[in-house]
């Protein structure tokens, strides 16, 4: 039985094949990284967590070559999807923005444009730009939301608000790009009451995927810094399934999850270690969902 529309099911349902993302550093930065907003970045970000190419230089087009021939090795792999995954991927002039997506032109096996981004990073110009790739591709815009509270974007260091979430949620929803809604679970101090108020209120918007992400600490991070001084608690795996089962249950059943839990590369993970057992997160959510006898959608309301 399926409890939830996972990623994979979305995928074989839109390209009747399996595709695979190839996670993307196009060099861009952040505006709360580069002393625009800030100088020290969200709390939790360590920038080599990112993708693969976290930290290296290579041009973008070595990049897709050398993540194709791995994956068509090891898994035939057939599609793709380019994901520009590092940093804030809509922060830089237009044309350098263009030159960037324009590299998948030349990879006829990728199917997809998946941008991760800020929402304060957004205007009509770079959705117009995105938007000219909907003819060609499966376009998705990732915005990094987090969470509705200001309250908490504020502890993490965001230097946005949920009002810029919302605004670049609604502007970009009128195009032909689909809003992917980044969202933290385990937010010290956020309570179950909060996470339910946050997928009730990305349950209105016209969000087509939530992509969950268990909070956890990387190596180098104000986050660190806190936690080694105790002054921040980690969720524990059955409080994060439980909450990933409350936000599900409340999100439309055709909004696709883009993911379930987070990983991160084991040199730069300090902890929860659990968050690198990824199927056992899967089995504990299907599990949880089995005990409760709801699934993704059930306590949903359409506005
Ligand atoms: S917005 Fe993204 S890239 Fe920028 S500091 Fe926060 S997590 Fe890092």
């Amino acid at each position: 039985m399926d409890y939830y529309y996972s990623f994979n099911k979305y995928l074989r349902k839109t390209f009747s094949t399996k595709v695979h993302r190839i996670g993307l550093n196009a060099g861009f930065t952040c505006p709360n990284r580069d002393g625009t907003l800030s100088r020290d970045g969200c709390i939790f970000c360590n920038e080599k967590g990112f993708s693969h190419f976290a930290g290296t230089a290579l041009p973008l087009k070595t990049q897709i070559e050398t993540s194709m021939d791995f994956l068509k090795d090891r898994f035939n792999a057939e599609k793709f999807i380019a994901y520009f995954q590092n940093a804030t991927n809509t922060y830089a002039p237009i044309d350098k923005l263009r030159e960037s997506y324009d590299t998948i032109r030349s990879f006829p096996d990728i199917v997809g444009l998946y941008i991760s981004t800020r929402p304060d990073c957004i205007d009509r110009e770079k959705l117009d730009l995105i938007e000219s790739y909907s003819g060609d591709y499966d376009v998705w815009i990732e915005y990094g939301v987090q969470s509705a509270h200001d309250a908490t974007l504020e502890k993490m260091g965001r230097s946005h608000t949920f009002s810029q979430s919302l605004n670049a949620i609604k502007e970009t929803s009128r195009r032909k790009i689909k809003v992917g809604a980044h969202v933290i679970l385990g937010l010290d101090k956020e309570t179950k009451e909060d996470v339910i108020h946050t997928a009730e209120t990305l349950a209105k918007l016209p969000i087509s995927g939530v992509k969950f992400h268990a909070l956890h600490v990387l190596r180098d991070t104000r986050l660190e810094r806190l936690f080694k001084k105790g002054d921040i608690a980690l969720p524990e795996l059955s409080q994060y399934v439980g909450l990933v089962c409350d936000f599900m249950e409340r999100l439309s059943p055709e909004c696709v999850i883009l993911r379930l839990v987070s990983d991160a590369k084991k040199e730069v993970l300090v902890a929860p270690g659990w968050i690198n057992g990824k199927q056992a997160v899967i089995e504990e959510v299907k599990n949880e969902f089995k005990r409760r006898m709801t699934r993704q959608g059930v306590y949903y309301r359409p506005v």
